[in-house]
């Protein structure tokens, strides 16, 4: 199968580099100059494992619009605030027939993504796996491979041949996919567990074990999924887990999955680059809004996060008292 990734960084170069190493044929679409470059001076991308074993990939990397690939399937991990443009710049290359998959984080990219491609053609779904970008053309794979897995859904919740194609194609790149026929449940499981576990971290700079090492950990992470599931009640999305089960969720990737990571939106924020918080607790503040329901917690985590961005942009000040 024909794959072109657009936005290589992390989790774009995993699911291209992968999916090249499964036998199919992957192009990369990037709009950040110096990560273009590195590759094609450096004549591939660096790839490591958990920080060890780092090997040169040979892959193919274009500028949106020098690009003028065809594939049978794009797929999309771009940050939430960078797609617009991603897709405008690269609408070139986007035909009728393509098909569409993103596993991003937060929620806004599906509407955008409509506006090019068919809803019939859209696949989304959630990545539950963790990726560093390290710089220009040097990603790590966090966690042994083939541990991490995947839910995927279609946009019209019916999966046809091309959708059992594209899962067969990921099973054989060993990211476990789980396909369901439940859109917004399995999309918003994500942007639920985001909100707790992303959020908290970033804003203490703490990794996701020290979080439930807190014993009022149960306590905050349950607040957030209460307000999050009032709202997903009342917008009628059918949620794939029960309260509890979303909160044990919780508690197993930050015991025992990933005790010893920071999640990806810390990555940002540590790099002074903007956060997703605006599509994940934003998203549930604003959905909210439209049934008339004052989601508080998540609305002053959202303020927090973005008083740390303003912060870390500052510049340090002189200390008294
Ligand atoms: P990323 O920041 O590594 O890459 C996204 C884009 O930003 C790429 O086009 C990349 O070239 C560009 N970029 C990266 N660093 C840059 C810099 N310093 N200056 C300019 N451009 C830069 O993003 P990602 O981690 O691959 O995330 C993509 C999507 O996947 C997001 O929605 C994210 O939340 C989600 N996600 C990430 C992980 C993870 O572990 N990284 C896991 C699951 C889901």
């Amino acid at each position: 199968m024909k794959f072109t990734v657009l936005g290589a960084g992390a989790m774009g170069y995993r699911y291209g580099v992968l999916l090249q190493e499964a036998g199919n044929q992957v192009d990369f679409v990037d709009t950040w100059e110096s990560n273009v470059e590195k590759v094609r001076e450096q004549g591939g991308v660096l790839v490591s494992r958990d920080h060890q074993n780092k090997r040169l990939v040979p892959v193919n990397v274009y500028y949106p619009e020098e690009y003028q690939g065809k594939p049978d399937v794009w797929i999309v991990f771009t940050k939430q605030m960078q797609l617009a443009d991603f897709l405008k710049r690269t609408a070139h290359c986007f035909s009728e027939e393509q098909y569409v998959l993103t596993c991003m984080n937060g929620m806004g990219h599906v509407e955008k993504l409509l506006k090019y491609f068919k809803p019939e053609k859209l696949m989304a779904g959630t990545a539950l796996v963790a990726t560093v970008l390290n710089g220009s053309g040097d990603v790590d794979f966090i966690g042994a491979r083939g541990a991490g897995t995947m839910n995927l859904a279609n946009y019209t919740e019916k999966p046809d041949k091309k959708t059992h194609d594209v899962v067969v194609e990921l099973e054989k790149a060993q990211f476990n996919p789980n396909l369901t026929t439940n859109f917004l449940g399995t999309l918003l499981a994500k942007v639920v567990f985001n909100s707790v576990v992303n959020t908290l971290c970033t804003l203490f700079e703490i990794t996701m074990g020290e979080f439930a090492s807190y014993p009022g950990a149960d306590e905050l992470s349950m607040q957030l999924i209460n307000e999050a599931y009032d709202i997903c009640e009342r917008a009628g999305i059918q949620m794939l887990n029960t309260r509890q089960e979303e909160l044990e969720s919780v508690n197993y990737v930050s015991t025992v999955a990933n005790p010893l990571h920071y999640p990806s939106m810390y990555q940002d924020m540590s790099h002074n680059r903007p956060t997703e918080v605006d599509y994940i607790n934003g998203y549930l503040v604003e959905l909210g809004r439209k049934y008339r329901y004052e989601a508080t917690t998540h609305a002053f985590l959202t303020h927090l996060v973005h008083l740390a961005e303003h912060t870390r942009q500052s510049q340090p000040k002189n200390v008294i008292g």
